[in-house]
């Protein structure tokens, strides 16, 4: 079918004002927080269910791709119209059906934004951890198809540990259910767990039920100063080494330091090499005796300081410190590309002196912070992309710190996903055959590979 005609369908489906096919309204759409871009056809945000099947249904008897997108801050390129088609903006459905304080749980549709979801648990007393650095404007779809994660990882792991149940309309436009509301459920395959993380490229998710955990009843935060990195770096495994398993456990380097500090003035220690943010929650003299054991460790460790918040403002800006971090070091240079290979935790003190020898070598500058508790660092290479010749030095930087990773037993993502940036990457982690598994998954879904093509497999590959 003709291309204006296929417009005029969209249209018809999701209603004249929530249709867009403008050069401005499509641009605005073609680029997400990484660095690739490529422009849609059409945009359509659709407002219910039956919108988003009968679009899929159009999609795939038609042939064309459909790119999901949440709020557009993926860091993978996850929602980047590589192929053009259409780009589905699900933030509409942005309800929160059911909070049960019974049984546990939260159902919400795609399109509500994490933070809102924080508030109104909150509000009962009851906690939603994941809590990705950008949880002001991502969409809980957009959290469960990257599974996010976030400052509270560490203790109470990831996105994917609380979803519990999900609708999903598949790439033929059919609406399916999977999981269920009961913590313990292990009826057939576990087709939950198969969406999360599936990066848009498997199906449609439109509505999540979450589990929730009662909120702690007391905080300890915490910054210690280091004046040498190796030791900061050095001081997080034996954090966990001691037994305490902090609530956060925050990395940051000078660079990332001085960043923040030009942008919001926050009074973080501009000399300091490396400073460690931590948080202990739980039961007030656990937490406290908690955070007794982590200074005693990074005062062993040569820590030049360890402040600990006297009040819940001081509390705040320490967290604030940490949340600004990408927003600050994006200041720094026309462009900012954030990576997340992750390693256990024992090889955080090799990545990190890696990472600085790299950084050397092609005489680029990488800013390193991130969720050093969860082994998870954010090499942050700050750049000028139209200078050719530094961004071939980018380049071989950026593959000698994926491989890097994976010779420390690490894993290209710990949070962002794969998306297109990381795609050429994957078979060396999993190898042609694990390679050759996941495509049979994409394949049996979507046979047609109309939804997020050159997401994950490099572009065209996706059909075996
Ligand atoms: C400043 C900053 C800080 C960040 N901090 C963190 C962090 O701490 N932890 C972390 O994990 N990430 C972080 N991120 C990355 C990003 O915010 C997360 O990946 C987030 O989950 C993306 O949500 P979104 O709504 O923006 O999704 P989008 O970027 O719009 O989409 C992300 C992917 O999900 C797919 N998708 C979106 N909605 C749906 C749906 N309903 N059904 C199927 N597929 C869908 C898209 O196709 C795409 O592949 C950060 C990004 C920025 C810019």
């Amino acid at each position: 079918m003709q291309k204006t005609k296929l417009g005029d369908q969209i249209k018809a489906i999701v209603g004249q004002d929530y249709f867009f096919d403008s050069y401005e309204d499509r641009l605005c759409y073609s680029y997400d927080a990484a660095i690739e871009e490529a422009m849609p056809e059409w945009v359509a945000m659709p407002g219910s269910v039956e919108e988003i099947a009968r679009l899929m249904t159009l999609a795939n008897t038609e042939g064309f791709p459909v790119y999901p997108r949440g709020a557009g801050t993926g860091l993978s390129g996850g929602s980047v119209p590589l192929k053009g088609g259409l780009v589905m903006v699900l933030t509409r459905l942005n309800r929160i059906r059911e909070i049960n304080q019974e049984d546990l749980y939260a159902i919400v549709e795609t399109g509500v934004i994490t933070s809102a979801l924080h508030e109104q648990v909150e509000a009962l007393g009851l906690l939603y951890p994941p809590d990705p650095a950008s949880m002001k404007v991502t969409t809980m779809g957009g959290n469960v198809a990257e599974n996010a994660g976030g400052l509270r990882g560490l203790k109470y792991g990831v996105t994917k540990d609380y979803v519990l149940a999900l609708q999903v309309v598949t790439p033929a436009g059919q609406v399916v259910r999977v999981g269920s509301k009961c913590v313990k459920s292990v009826s057939g395959y576990d087709l939950t767990h198969l969406y999360v993380g599936s990066e848009g490229t498997l199906g449609i998710i439109t509505e999540i039920t979450v589990k929730l955990v009662p909120a702690p009843e007391h905080k300890e935060s915490m910054m210690a100063i280091f004046d040498d990195m190796n030791m900061a770096a050095k001081t997080v495994a034996d954090i966990i080494k001691s037994g305490v398993i902090p609530a956060t456990l925050e990395f940051m380097d000078n660079t990332s330091i001085n960043a923040i500090e030009d942008f919001k003035k926050i009074g973080l220690p501009r000399d300091a090499q490396a400073i460690l943010l931590l948080e202990t929650d739980g039961v007030k003299a656990a937490a406290q005796h908690e955070a007794e054991k982590i200074i005693a460790v990074c005062k062993a460790n040569q820590a030049r300081d360890v402040k600990s918040a006297a009040t819940e403002q001081e509390k705040l800006q320490i967290w604030e410190a940490r949340r600004t971090c990408f927003s600050a070091l994006a200041r720094v240079r026309p462009n900012t590309i954030l990576e997340d290979a992750t390693v256990p935790r024992s090889k955080i003190p090799e990545m990190v002196r890696g990472v600085t020898d790299i950084a050397n070598k092609y005489g680029i500058q990488i800013g390193n912070f991130g969720h050093a508790g969860d082994g998870n660092l954010h090499p942050t290479i700050l750049t000028d992309l139209r200078n050719t010749e530094e961004k071939q030095r980018v380049q071989k930087a950026i593959d000698e710190i994926f491989a890097l990773a994976l010779s420390l037993g690490g894993t290209l993502t710990g949070e962002h996903g794969i998306g297109s940036a990381k795609a050429k990457y994957l078979e060396n982690e999993f190898g042609p055959e694990g390679l050759a598994v996941m495509r049979a998954i994409k394949t049996a879904l979507d046979p047609n590979n109309i939804l997020n093509p050159g997401k994950i497999f490099v572009a065209d590959t996706a059909i075996a």
